[in-house]
C-alpha cells in the first residue's frame, strides 16, 4: 500500500543538481587505515543519479566504512568523495582532511538519508515523533509541516496504524520501516542502507525489501550493502563486490552474480546463497 506517486515525487526532489543517469557520487581512490591497518585500499566508484548499486563482501571488507564516508561520518585519508558536485573529505588544495568544523552543517546540507542494522529508533519517541525529529530540529522546517509529511511518509511504508506507537511496542520489520520513513523526511537525495535486514527474523525481511525495492523503482539513488543476494539480483542495477578494502568485480546483477569472474567472488557467493 504504499503510495508510488508520493515516493516519486520524495526520490525527485526538486534541487538536485545531477540529471537523472549522470554521476551524482563519484570517489576517486578512496583511502582508509585505522591504527595503521588499511581498510580502504583505493575505491573508485561512481553511482549515477537514479541508479541503485548493491555492494556485497564479506564481513570486514570495508563496506560500513565507506558509506560512513560518503555520509560524513567518517574522515578519508586520501582521497576524494564528491555527492552532487560537492567535496566529501580530503581537502587536496589545504593539504588536510576537510574541516569538521562545518559537519553539521555539511550534513544537512548533503541531505543523504542513511539505515542502520539496528533500527537506531529514538526508544522515547513515538513512530510519528522519530520521524519529525530531524526535518524540524535538524533542517528547520515548521512542525505542522514535518508531521504531515511523516504522516504522508508513515502511511507509505504501510504504517498508520503506529503512528503513536514506541518503538518497543513495534516489530523489527516495522521499526525499520519507521527507519527509513524517518531517513525520507529529511527529502533526502541519497539513501545509503546498510545491511538494513541483518538484525530482522526471517519473516520481516521481506517488508523492508519491499520498501526498499518500490523507493528504487520510484527512482531514488541508492546504495544498499546487503547480503540478500535475491534482493541484489532483483533490483541492483549494478552490483560491486568487495574483498579486503578493494572493489574485486562490479557489474550488472547477472555479471557479478550469476557468472562472477573471480574466485573470491565465487566463494563469496557460495557461502551466503
Ligand atoms: P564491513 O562493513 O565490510 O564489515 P567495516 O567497514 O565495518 O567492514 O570494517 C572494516 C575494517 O575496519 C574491519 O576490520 C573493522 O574492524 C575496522 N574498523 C571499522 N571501524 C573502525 C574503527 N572506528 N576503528 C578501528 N577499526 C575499525
Ligand atoms: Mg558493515
Amino acid at each position: 500500500q504504499l503510495d508510488e506517486a508520493w515516493l516519486a515525487r520524495i526520490a525527485a526532489a526538486a534541487d538536485v543538481e545531477a540529471p537523472i543517469g549522470e554521476p551524482f557520487v563519484v570517489a576517486r581512490n578512496v583511502q582508509k587505515a585505522y591504527g595503521g591497518r588499511e581498510v580502504l585500499a583505493g575505491i573508485d566508484l561512481t553511482v549515477n543519479r537514479g541508479e541503485c548499486v548493491v555492494i556485497l563482501g564479506p564481513s570486514g571488507s570495508g563496506k560500513s566504512t565507506f558509506l560512513r564516508m560518503i555520509n560524513h561520518l567518517e574522515g578519508l585519508d586520501w582521497g576524494e568523495i564528491r555527492v552532487d558536485g560537492h567535496t566529501v573529505g580530503y581537502d587536496y588544495a589545504a593539504g588536510r582532511p576537510r574541516a569538521v568544523r562545518n559537519l553539521a552543517a555539511a550534513k544537512a546540507a548533503a541531505r543523504i538519508g542513511m539505515v542502520f542494522q539496528s533500527f537506531n529508533l529514538f526508544g522515547h519517541l513515538t513512530a510519528l515523533e522519530n520521524v519529525v525529529e530531524a526535518p524540524v530540529r535538524v533542517h528547520g522546517i515548521a512542525p505542522a509541516e514535518a508531521e504531515s509529511l511523516a504522516r504522508e511518509l508513515l502511511s507509505s511504508v504501510g504504517l498508520d496504524a503506529h503512528t503513536e506507537h514506541l518503538p518497543h511496542r513495534l516489530s523489527g520489520g516495522q521499526q525499520q520501516r519507521v527507519a527509513i520513513a524517518r531517513a525520507l523526511a529529511i527529502k533526502p537525495r541519497l539513501m545509503l542502507f546498510d545491511e538494513p535486514t541483518s538484525a530482522l527474523d526471517p519473516e520481516l525481511v521481506g517488508e523492508v525489501l519491499n520498501v526498499m525495492r518500490r523507493l528504487a523503482a520510484a527512482g531514488m539513488t541508492m546504495i544498499v550493502v546487503t547480503h540478500e543476494i535475491r534482493f541484489a539480483r532483483d533490483v541492483a542495477d549494478r552490483v560491486i563486490f568487495m574483498d579486503e578494502g578493494r572493489i574485486i568485480e562490479q557489474g550488472p546483477p547477472e555479471q557479478v552474480i550469476d557468472a562472477p569472474v573471480h574466485e573470491r567472488t565465487r566463494r563469496f557467493l557460495r557461502m551466503v546463497e
